[in-house]
């Protein structure tokens, strides 16, 4: 069962403002585990994938038809997934600038980490070379893609870009450093809509080369793994989210208050299992929280679909009720409800309208995980209607330069401390 494919050239285009670019949605199939297929119920799958663009939901009692931008089935191969998931466009609009992010979401065990990663999460890397070619996923791909691109790239323009990465995880509303695991479990979302967030004392790290971006994303699988291991599985409720900024200084001026630097980034989420948890007593009080919203944000006219939505699949558990009222229309305010978690304040960038994003949405094809597959089409298939309008993303050199300087005198602190 190959999916023919047609060739996608990936353009790249150059917005201007008020152009439209759509939520790209592909869909995964995973095969079939051993434990799905001993279930003597049959028939056993209720998917089926029947081109490279459609699939079909048959639930026995209705069956339904979807379609999006890809769909990949139980035979598709990792590389297949990059070549045509639509990655590559994303990787080159980040180096023109843009803010781009490819999120992983859909029920825990339906192959995000898998997709994103590659097989056995972090024990790929340690797998011997043809393996590892055959089995990683497309976050290891597109860092090599990025550099090969740069690569090019670099031939023909005067300017050097500069790679900053950092590496976090989101866990009950809590912030871990995957990079620098020991970092405190208290970092803080600092700043603002209008500067963007961050997160406070995040190790964030240049690097140079093809290596020690993958040793970064080994390691902080590593960490990640570990600490799931510890805390009896939180990787399923978690989010992780690794950021490569890419700079370039664009426009060259003696006036360092003329030169602009371009900021784009390439962000990769691995979304926390999309199945439902109970309402627990503290998600109950989150819940209170959220209704306090804070006016100041009521002004902003920006409404954005892409950070509701995202509200809407990563928070159902406990701001169920909430959405609820905020996707009627009859009561939206033009409020962009950022603050209600972290992980939609550090992608504000990107849910904001203003970026280039990518969902993969990854289901199993089994009968037993009937239900969450058709809540992961169903939302993925809405995801698809939401529409940004990227910009690319400038500041002025100076900018830049303070911010460094401010983090160089952060560090010495730190280092006088210890
Ligand atoms: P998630 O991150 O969504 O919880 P995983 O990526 O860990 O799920 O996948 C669950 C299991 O299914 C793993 O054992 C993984 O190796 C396997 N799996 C997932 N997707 C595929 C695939 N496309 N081909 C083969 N095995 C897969
Ligand atoms: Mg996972």
């Amino acid at each position: 069962t190959v999916i023919q494919r047609t060739t996608v050239q990936h353009e790249v285009p150059r917005y201007i403002s008020s152009d439209k670019d759509r939520v790209r949605v592909v869909v995964r199939v995973r095969p079939m585990s051993e434990r799905e297929y001993d279930e003597s119920r049959k028939p056993q799958k209720v998917l089926h994938c029947v081109n490279e663009n459609s699939i079909i939901f048959d639930g026995g009692q209705h069956s339904r038809r979807f379609t999006f931008d890809s769909v990949f089935n139980e035979a598709s191969t990792q590389d297949e997934v990059f070549q045509y998931c639509g990655i590559k466009r994303l990787v080159d609009m980040a180096i023109e600038g843009y803010i781009t992010t490819c999120f992983a979401y859909g029920q825990t065990g339906s192959g995000k980490t898998h997709t994103m990663i590659g097989a056995h999460g972090a024990s790929i890397f340690r797998m011997d070379e043809q393996y590892r070619v055959e089995h990683l996923g497309i976050v290891p791909r597109s860092i090599n893609y990025l550099f090969q691109r740069l690569r090019d790239k670099t031939l023909q323009s005067s300017s050097p870009y500069y790679i900053r990465v950092s590496y976090c995880e989101i866990y009950n509303e809590q912030i871990r450093d995957l990079i620098r695991p020991a970092n405190p479990d208290t970092l803080q979302v600092r700043g603002s809509i209008e500067d963007g967030f961050y997160v406070e004392n995040l190790y964030q790290t240049y690097i140079e080369t093809i290596d020690e971006l993958l040793t970064i994303l080994e390691e902080g699988e590593l960490n990640r793994a570990m600490a799931s291991h510890k805390l009896n599985d939180t990787s399923s409720r978690s989010h992780a989210l690794l950021s490569i900024q890419i700079e370039q200084d664009v426009q060259e001026s003696d006036d360092p208050n003329e030169q602009m630097t371009r900021q784009g980034k390439l962000i990769f989420v691995d979304l926390a299992g999309s199945e439902k948890v109970k309402l627990s007593h503290s998600k109950g009080k989150q819940l209170v929280e959220t209704n306090n919203i804070n006016k100041s944000l009521l002004t902003l006219g920006n409404y954005s679909k892409l950070v509701l939505f995202f509200i809407h699949i990563t928070y159902m558990d406990f701001l169920g009720t909430c959405i609820s009222a905020l996707s009627d229309p009859s009561k939206r305010s033009g409020h962009i409800p950022y603050r209600e978690s972290k992980l939609t304040r550090l992608l504000a960038e990107s849910l904001g309208g203003h970026g280039i994003t990518l969902m993969i949405a990854c289901i199993s094809p089994s009968r037993l995980c009937e239900n969450e597959s058709m809540n992961t089409l169903r939302y993925a298939n809405r995801a698809k209607n939401i529409e940004n309008e990227p910009v690319v993303k400038t500041d002025s050199k100076q900018n830049v330069i303070n911010r460094l300087k401010l983090e160089v005198r952060k560090l010495k602190d730190e280092n006088n401390q210890l």
